[in-house]
């Protein structure tokens, strides 16, 4: 696989004269016919030709070191041969041949994440998005245990449908929520804004299990359906809770019979590197799992998985015209193994560890930066005032248009947008690693 372009030289500029004028085009195009809210990173946006490995080339001949993978959906690589090769070949075939007949492909990957989830006795179903992954297991959770109140953390992010922002626990994703779910938020996510925040781990992990305790009580008639959690929220900045924090909820949880959904739509496969799954390092194994995002390395794939008694709870016919079609299927079967057999987890983890640690002496030496937190190839940066957390978006905006200008992309996120993310894809190398380090670094001294 090679990493470089003919028509870019090696700090990564345009040989031809670069010009914005294609760019600006399609982006006047894009605000005339897109919804107001479909923001657009940069003030400069980006337009992507075609990416290779861990790069991405824009229009104007452009190439930038991807540190989002996308957003966290390019698992592997742009442009894994083996996942191209695959859905080439299914496309020859048949596109889509819908949930009434059999498929191949469709009953291979379903068997392949059922015993890949750790869920014994496991059932699967496939949706196109994360979103509709979280739907289907709230109706199979509600309808299994026969109720319609639902526990989901504070911080959290679930989705964009009706139900799914009605557990969302962030203001600007919820432009109006009349979910029929009786939501209550649970202390624990998000532990720099939590008022348990100075507390050690132990005591921080005891001090929400007691909150939860307090809230079953006060806030619901005692027979909820789930508690759903992201294990590393996602979109509320990669905020991680202490190990074993969700281990001592699920004892509270248990003794109701309330269903634990792990939403690893952002934490899965290995993403994290010392886990396949965000929930084992809470020592549990969830009811149900949520995932979408890296499993077709953007291919549009999401599903649940439960224990067949409570996928079977949905008494009517649920089907999804394309989740889990053929095309999307053999991509991510492709995919998958490609992530297993070269142990992506274990790079997640070597590779992680390493940007963590040349990070790390910058973000303590930096008083605008409250911590960098995360795991494996999941890594954030919060951007506070200094001399305590009020949130700093306008610094978290300059540090990613820094970085852009250096060529390298990162995410942003945070409930107040002051969180800078980086994920890049899992086949990151060594001296990747040490680039994105380097150009981080030295945007950080930029911003100042
Ligand atoms: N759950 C989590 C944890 C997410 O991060 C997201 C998307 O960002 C979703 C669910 C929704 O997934 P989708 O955008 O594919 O509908």
């Amino acid at each position: 696989m090679t990493l470089t372009d003919p028509a870019v030289d090696a700090a990564g500029t345009a040989q031809a004269p670069s010009s914005r004028a294609r760019t600006e085009e399609l982006l006047a195009r894009h605000r005339a016919v897109m919804p107001r809210w479909q923001s657009l990173y940069y003030d400069e946006p980006v337009a992507l030709s075609h990416g290779e490995g861990r790069h991405v080339w824009d229009i104007e001949g452009t190439r930038y070191l991807d540190f989002f993978g996308g957003i966290l959906t390019t698992m592997t690589a742009h442009a894994l041969p083996e996942v191209t090769a695959a859905v080439q070949e299914q496309a020859g075939k048949i596109l889509h041949s819908s949930t009434l007949y059999l498929n191949e492909q469709t009953v291979e990957l379903a068997e392949r994440i059922a015993e890949l989830s750790g869920i014994p006795d496991a059932k699967v179903f496939l949706t196109p998005s994360g979103t509709e992954a979280n739907d289907a297991a709230l109706l199979m959770a509600t309808a299994y245990r026969r109720s319609n109140q639902v526990f989901a953390m504070r911080n959290s992010y679930h989705g964009r449908s009706f139900s799914t922002i009605g557990i969302t626990s962030h203001r600007s994703w919820s432009p109006t929520s009349y979910s029929g779910l009786q939501t209550t938020y649970v202390q624990g996510g998000y532990r720099l804004r939590s008022p348990f925040r100075e507390l050690p781990d132990g005591e921080y992990t005891a001090a929400c299990v007691a909150d939860l305790r307090q809230l079953l009580d006060m806030a619901t008639s005692g027979d909820v359906a789930c508690l759903i959690a992201e294990p590393i929220q996602g979109v509320g900045g990669f905020a991680t809770p202490p190990d074993g924090f969700f281990g001592a909820i699920k004892e509270v949880l248990d003794e109701h019979g309330i269903l634990f959904v792990s939403d690893e739509v952002q934490t899965g496969w290995g993403r994290t590197g010392e886990h396949f799954w965000g929930y084992q390092a809470h020592g549990i194994t969830p009811d149900l799992l949520t995932f979408a995002k890296g499993v077709g390395n953007g291919l549009p794939l999401g599903g649940v998985v439960a224990r067949a008694e409570i996928v079977d709870a949905i008494q009517a016919n649920h089907i999804s015209t394309f989740g889990g079609s053929p095309l999307v299927s053999a991509g991510a079967n492709a995919n998958l193994r490609y992530a297993v057999e070269h142990d992506l987890q274990g790079n997640a983890k070597r590779t992680g560890d390493r940007l963590r640690a040349a990070l790390q002496p910058t973000v303590d030496a930096t008083p605008w930066i409250a911590e960098m937190r995360g795991r494996g190839l999941m890594l954030a940066l919060e951007c506070v005032h200094p001399g305590g957390i009020d949130p700093d978006p306008a610094r978290a905006a300059a540090l990613s248009e820094a970085a852009k200008a250096r060529h390298l992309l990162i995410g942003k996120g945070g409930l107040y947008g002051n969180v800078l993310r980086i994920a890049p894809p899992m086949t990151l190398t060594e001296d990747e690693a040490d680039e994105g380090a380097r150009l981080l670094l030295d945007a950080v001294a930029a911003v100042g």
